[in-house]
């Protein structure tokens, strides 16, 4: 279970709202039950609840099981898709290992409005479920040429170009990187254009066949992660 603080030995912990009434009322949890706990900073901890209860509980965190995993240095950059696909999408990029994900609204995107909080609960839900002890980073939405205009010169932008480019597989070289990925329509020729102009940026391919935006990005995630990904 993800907590929003830091955890320590012997420390006390008192939780209320959603995680006490599912602690307390779907697992019924009594004195003495031990579970595992993680805070994205720390790593994953053991502990048990000292005062069980149904709104609000106490527990002790005994000892830590793991630090905190190494998070591979990779970001998602990729234009909002439908509600259903795009929690989707999160919580796969998650249990691939993504540390951040970055909305981008370009010409072609279709939704414009992402809720980011919802968001962050599907990454919750996907580590926690996958035993990960780091969260993805999720970013605001970012306006494409915006983030263009202030890329870091030692992050290999790799952009998903369906038209062709390296394959990813032979492209992926450890480092900052990140995959840049269309929505549905592609990008316009002024953004490929701004795109090919910055220096980091590398056109890569994931094969002869058109993938949906979210099947190119997994696709992409695994295949970086599988080469460069340690
Ligand atoms: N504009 C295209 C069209 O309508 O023919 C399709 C865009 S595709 C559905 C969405 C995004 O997935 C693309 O912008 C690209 O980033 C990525 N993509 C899909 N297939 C790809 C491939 N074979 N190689 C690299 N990127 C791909």
């Amino acid at each position: 279970l993800y907590v929003d603080r830091q955890l320590a030995d012997n420390a006390p912990l008192v939780l209320d709202g959603a995680a006490a009434n599912y602690l307390g009322n779907v697992l019924r949890l009594g004195v003495g039950a031990q579970l595992k706990l993680f805070d994205d900073r720390t790593g994953e901890w053991l502990a048990e609840i000292a005062e069980p209860g149904k709104k609000r509980l106490s527990l002790r965190v005994v000892r830590r099981l793991r630090p905190r995993e190494p998070v591979p240095d990779l970001w998602l950059l990729f234009a909002p898709i439908k509600r259903g696909r795009i929690d989707w999408l999160v919580e796969k990029a998650t249990e691939l290992g993504v540390a951040r994900l970055v909305p981008v609204l370009t010409g072609r995107t279709i939704v414009d409005r992402v809720n980011i909080d919802r968001l962050r609960a599907h990454a919750i839900e996907a580590a926690e479920q996958c035993e990960r002890t780091a969260l993805p980073e999720l970013a605001d939405p970012a306006k494409l040429d915006a983030l263009l205009r202030n890329w870091p010169a030692d992050r290999t932008l790799f952009f998903a170009d369906e038209r062709g480019g390296t394959p990813l597989a032979e492209a992926a070289v450890p480092g900052p990187a990140a995959i840049l990925i269309g929505p549905e329509g592609g990008f316009t020729d002024a953004e490929r254009a701004a795109v090919g102009a910055v220096p980091a940026a590398r056109p890569i391919s994931l094969g002869p066949r058109i993938l949906r935006a979210d099947t190119a990005a997994l696709a992409a995630i695994a295949l970086w992660m599988a080469k460069a990904g340690d």
